[in-house]
């Protein structure tokens, strides 16, 4: 009867957890889909509590206490900036967690006698997995809060040696699975995983952490399936194939806009090259023309159509709160404005969509590349915050260019274009920006959050 009840809770969070995936997709839903997946973890949580394997509850009640110790501050004062480093903080303890499962899971197996091939299968491909997923994890958030060296390091032959050594791994998988007794082929292919974490990630330079962030959450739903066979566990069966799936899908969304083709993020090879790339020195020619914000206002109180374009720079800010209330001070004198979102603009996906929601943007406004970019010609005002590369013409108009193909905001077709910037930094790709030296465009020198605080009050007195 109780594990009856168990697997129709299980059933329940499967449910839960799924649409919570379908609301995360759609902005205005998102909170939501956060609260749907926090109860099906709840769910899911208290009732294995009730499983018959469970001989002691004081471990699990540690267990408990030290988790929610550490997650509440995580949740509650880490910054949104911060978060693609969070998010891989709490893959590397997820990914600890299945880990150290397979190994308790094999030494009981050890002990008893009783590992079937099928099992060490699971269990192999848990530990794997999952140690690959703690360090390649705890690189990333090295090097996105830089305490590691953001840069890429590289050496001859990287790929391969990586690949050799992930095949050695694989293949003590499958000793183990003729002869799971060989305690040392389990230990080395438990530091060889561990290596091969490191070795992945080691090329990659920290700007390009995220992609590999939603790499690594893949890999740990992957663990966590595995987890799920070892220990005939049907919700993490479900939980890790949903992980796995969406974590590879967003991996390859996001090379898909960034230009970049998916080998190449699996491979790893990526995030040295772009700002010594062929027409990265070069830059464009001519003068940027500065505006005091005096005049961007005078420009913005009669626009009648205002597109805001928020990226990177907003984030670094935290402007977000002041291009609203400079948005709603454009509306109250009768102008439109809109918020055009590029999917990877800032340093994670959905960036600016969680910082616009922050500062109380309404969904309508914010509007899709793709629906934007036909409006662009009839804008009065392109308003750039702190965007750079995801506005930059070259990826359309330079074959040379390496982000030439990357889908842009078209910002260039409006009628004039106002940037926020606080001088001549590149962005991300460290690729010039030819806009910036383009005739309607004004250049408004300054941290965003600043400018828009000053224009806000130059727009009072218009
Ligand atoms: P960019 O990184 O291209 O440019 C940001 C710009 O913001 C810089 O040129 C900088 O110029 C300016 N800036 C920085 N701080 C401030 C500040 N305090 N006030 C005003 N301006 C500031 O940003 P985009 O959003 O346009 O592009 C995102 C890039 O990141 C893309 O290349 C994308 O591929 C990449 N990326 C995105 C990921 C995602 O998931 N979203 C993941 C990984 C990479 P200055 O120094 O002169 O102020």
């Amino acid at each position: 009867m109780t594990e009856t009840l168990i697997q129709l809770a299980y059933l329940v969070s499967a449910f839960l957890f799924i649409s919570a995936l379908r609301a995360l997709g759609k902005p205005d839903q998102a909170r939501r889909g956060m609260q749907f997946a926090a109860f099906g973890m709840a769910l899911a949580i208290v009732a294995t509590l009730f499983h018959a394997r469970i001989v002691s509850y004081e471990w699990i009640l540690v267990g408990a206490a030290v988790g929610a110790l550490a997650g509440y501050p995580l949740g509650r004062w880490v910054p949104m900036t911060a978060m693609p480093e969070r998010i891989a903080l709490s893959h590397a303890f997820g990914a600890l967690a299945a880990t150290l499962v397979g190994i308790g899971e094999y030494s009981n197996g050890l002990s008893t006698g009783e590992i079937g091939s099928g099992h060490m299968v699971a269990l192999g491909f848990e530990v794997l997995l999952g140690a690959l997923t703690v360090t390649g994890s705890l690189m990333a958030f090295g090097k996105l809060s830089e305490v590691l060296p953001g840069r890429p390091i590289t050496f001859p032959l990287q790929n391969v040696f990586n690949l050799t050594l992930l095949a050695v791994a694989v293949l003590a998988l499958v000793v183990l699975v003729i002869e799971p007794t060989l305690l040392w082929v389990g230990v080395a292919m438990l530091v060889l995983s561990l290596a091969v974490g490191v070795l992945l990630v080691l090329p990659i330079g920290g700007a390009d952490m995220p992609v590999v962030v939603s790499l690594l959450n893949s890999y740990a739903g992957l663990a966590a399936v595995a987890t799920g066979f070892a220990i005939d566990n049907n919700i993490l069966i479900i939980v890790g194939a949903l992980d796995g799936f969406s974590g590879f899908i967003l991996s390859v969304a996001m090379s898909k806009a960034m230009n970049r083709s998916f080998s190449n993020v699996l491979f790893g090879a990526f995030g040295a090259q772009p700002a010594q790339a062929a027409g990265a020195a070069a830059g464009p020619a001519g003068e940027m023309s500065a505006i005091s914000a005096e005049d961007t206002a005078l420009r913005m109180a009669y626009a009648e159509r205002v597109i805001i374009v928020p990226g990177y720079g907003l984030a670094v800010a935290q402007a977000q709160h002041a291009a609203k209330e400079l948005a709603d001070m454009i509306e109250k004198r009768g102008g439109d404005v809109r918020f055009a979102i590029h999917p990877v603009a800032g340093r994670m996906p959905g960036h600016m969509n969680v910082l616009l929601a922050e500062a109380g943007v309404s969904y309508d406004k914010l509007v899709d590349m793709e629906d934007v970019n036909p409006k662009f010609p009839e804008t009065d005002v392109s308003l750039v915050i702190g965007a750079n590369d995801v506005i930059n013409p070259a990826a359309r108009t330079n074959p040379g260019s390496p982000i030439y193909g990357m889908p842009i905001l078209n910002v260039s077709d409006s009628k004039s274009v106002v940037v926020l910037k606080r001088g001549r930094g590149t962005g991300f790709s460290g690729l010039e920006n030819e806009l910036f030296f383009d005739e309607k465009t004004s250049m408004l020198f300054g941290d965003a959050k600043q400018s828009l605080i000053d224009l806000g009050l130059e727009i009072k007195n218009a």
